[in-house]
């Protein structure tokens, strides 16, 4: 399909050193808002996915504030809350972007499934870090209380809890959405989908899933969702304007139009910090490789122009 999915990392949703308040998340989609309706303008599909790290730590914390009177809740059911939360706000803030530049197009979210595989070896090795910081004796009871990996990371504050961070295998609500955005006016809509990756699950019998604990990197979900709807862009949406080698050290050199091979080379040289830009190429390299036409990583103010192939890391 023409078009283009785009994923919108955390920080395109939430200013780091905020309070966290529902007004701020409001007024950052708002500025992200204005610049997704200007690339709304353009024909063939759009579609948006996101990030939900911050939302769903949140969601964790609440849990355990509460847990006292309030039953917690796994967390795959937390990524499905998430995946309401910022459906709703970017429906709303969209929605009504998309009305003051006179598009006329329609934001749904579609809460999504993943599909992981239960033999994934991340099972065996928790790899990514959720919710807060734990003291050391707080780190000792969750391990043997509940099982939990965690790792020390005393510079920024002590124990964390790691989770599985699978591979994306299959988008399981996407058939729907791709029957929506081929009907006639299928263009119409901007399809919310797949949000944190979306909800880890594993097949358990012909149609019946389970969701896992478990988190989905949002990168390698996009690149999964662009492959399924296949569209001809994955534009990935971050804080910085692209990928850059040497990247905080002398001689950083930020990429514009760069080849694929130019870009694996890059990445097998370990330009790509892994769990941040590194998911990042990967996505893309594994989109242009299954059949994308085009992949850019770029940041909110960039993204119209690097769609027009004037700013950010732009490779085919
Ligand atoms: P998002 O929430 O958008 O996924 P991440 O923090 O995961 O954001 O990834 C973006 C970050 O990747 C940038 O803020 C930057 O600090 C980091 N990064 C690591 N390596 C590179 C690189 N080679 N070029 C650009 N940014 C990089
Ligand atoms: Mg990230």
């Amino acid at each position: 399909m023409a078009g283009t999915v785009v994923a919108l990392g955390g920080n395109a949703l939430q200013r780091a050193g905020g309070e966290g308040t529902w007004a701020e998340a409001c007024a950052q989609m708002r500025r992200a808002a204005r610049t997704l309706a200007e690339v709304a303008r353009a024909p063939g599909v759009l579609v948006v996915t996101h990030g939900n790290g911050p939302q769903v730590g949140v969601l964790l914390r609440q849990n355990e504030l509460g847990a006292g009177e309030v039953p917690s809740r796994p967390l795959d059911v937390l990524g499905a809350e998430t995946q309401g939360q910022i459906g709703y706000l970017v429906q709303s803030e969209l929605t009504a972007a998309l009305r003051r530049a006179g598009v006329a197009r329609s934001v749904l979210t579609v809460i999504s499934r993943t599909e992981v595989r239960g033999d994934d070896p991340a099972f065996r090795t928790p790899t990514k870090p959720v919710g807060r910081f734990y003291t050391e004796s707080e780190a000792r009871l969750l391990r043997k209380g509940r099982g939990w990996t965690l790792v020390n990371d005393p510079a920024r504050g002590g124990w964390r809890r790691l989770v599985p961070s699978p591979r994306p295998v299959r988008w399981i609500e996407g058939h729907a959405v791709r029957e929506l955005l081929g009907s006639k006016l299928g263009s119409r809509w901007i399809p919310v989908v797949a949000g944190g990756g979306g909800v880890p699950v594993v097949r358990r019998a012909p149609g019946v899933y389970e969701g896992v604990e478990a988190v989905i990197d949002k990168d390698l979900a996009s690149s999964l969702v662009a492959r399924e709807l296949r569209t001809e862009t994955l534009a990935i949406v971050t804080d910085v304007p692209g990928a850059a080698v040497r990247f905080g050290r002398s001689g950083e050199r930020w990429l514009g139009e760069v080849d694929r091979a130019e870009l694996a080379r890059w990445s097998r040289d370990g330009e790509f910090a892994a769990g941040s830009m590194g998911p990042k190429v990967e996505a893309g390299l594994e989109f242009l490789r299954r059949g994308g036409r085009r992949f850019v990583i770029t940041d909110i103010p960039s993204l119209p122009r690097a769609l027009r192939g004037e700013a950010g890391t732009r490779v085919r």
